[in-house]
């Protein structure tokens, strides 16, 4: 894997922790007993006593906080493996070494996840409404069943019930017209999939898609916008 570059000035959100062990606040300099966690951490979180102090500690902490850290793949888990309950403890890093290559990323992730298939189960988009270069997609094995647990992050995106662990890329239309970058962190996908809590994933994704398939063809922005449905035979 190549070296990870933290990038960014944006602190992440800062979240109560309810474990009862003291801690204490890792601003150097300030001793104050710290309830709040760095909320990109992996475990151990980096614990503060306000987001004040989070702030000015993330120029330095940004180094190690796993949020920042870029890579092509996350895998999105129905179960957190450690019991957590936030978006972040369901989010692992992935690196997919054959990235870019279609066919070579689902036997990839067919082969080091142990799936039975690897199927796109659709795409979202960054929470920031500027970015319509790429967008995010999610891979996963399509596995039906009451007993496969509800993948709650892939679901929320996608506007449609997703069972069982997800892959996320980024990809960009087909049209080859854009760079993408490749590499993204586990605190731009957490702004994601923040962002679907409060928008509708359906009218999202759709009105995006449209949009892409305009600049496809050609077509002014917005042109295809309230069409409800789609389909081009290729
Ligand atoms: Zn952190
Ligand atoms: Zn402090």
């Amino acid at each position: 894997m190549s070296a990870q570059t933290p990038t960014g000035t944006e602190t992440p959100s800062i979240a109560t922790e309810t474990s009862l062990e003291a801690n204490v606040c890792a601003k150097p300099g300030c001793n104050k007993p710290a309830n709040k966690v760095c909320a990109a951490c992996n475990p151990p979180k980096t614990h503060y006593c306000s987001a004040k102090c989070q702030k000015n500690d993330f120029k330095i902490h940004k180094m190690t906080c796993v949020g920042t850290q870029k890579v092509n793949c996350f895998l999105i888990r129905a179960t957190a493996a450690n019991g957590g309950k936030e978006d972040v403890d369901h989010i692992e890093q992935y690196h997919l070494r054959s990235h870019g290559n279609y066919y070579a990323e689902r036997d990839e992730l067919k082969s080091r996840l142990g799936w039975r298939m690897a199927v796109e189960a659709g795409q979202f988009y960054s929470h920031d409404p500027n970015i319509k270069q790429w967008h995010y997609v999610v891979y996963h094995t399509n596995v039906r069943g009451k007993k496969v647990p509800i993948n709650q992050i892939a679901t929320r995106c996608l506007g449609k019930t997703i069972r069982g662990d997800v892959a996320v890329i980024r990809s960009a239309p087909a049209d080859g017209l854009y760079k993408i970058p490749e590499e993204f962190s586990r605190r731009e996908l957490l702004a994601a999939a923040e962002h679907y809590k409060t928008h509708n994933a359906s009218q999202i994704n759709s009105n995006h898609a449209r949009r892409e398939m305009c600049g496809m063809m050609g077509l002014p922005p917005g042109y295809l916008d309230g069409v409800p449905h789609i389909h081009i035979q290729l």
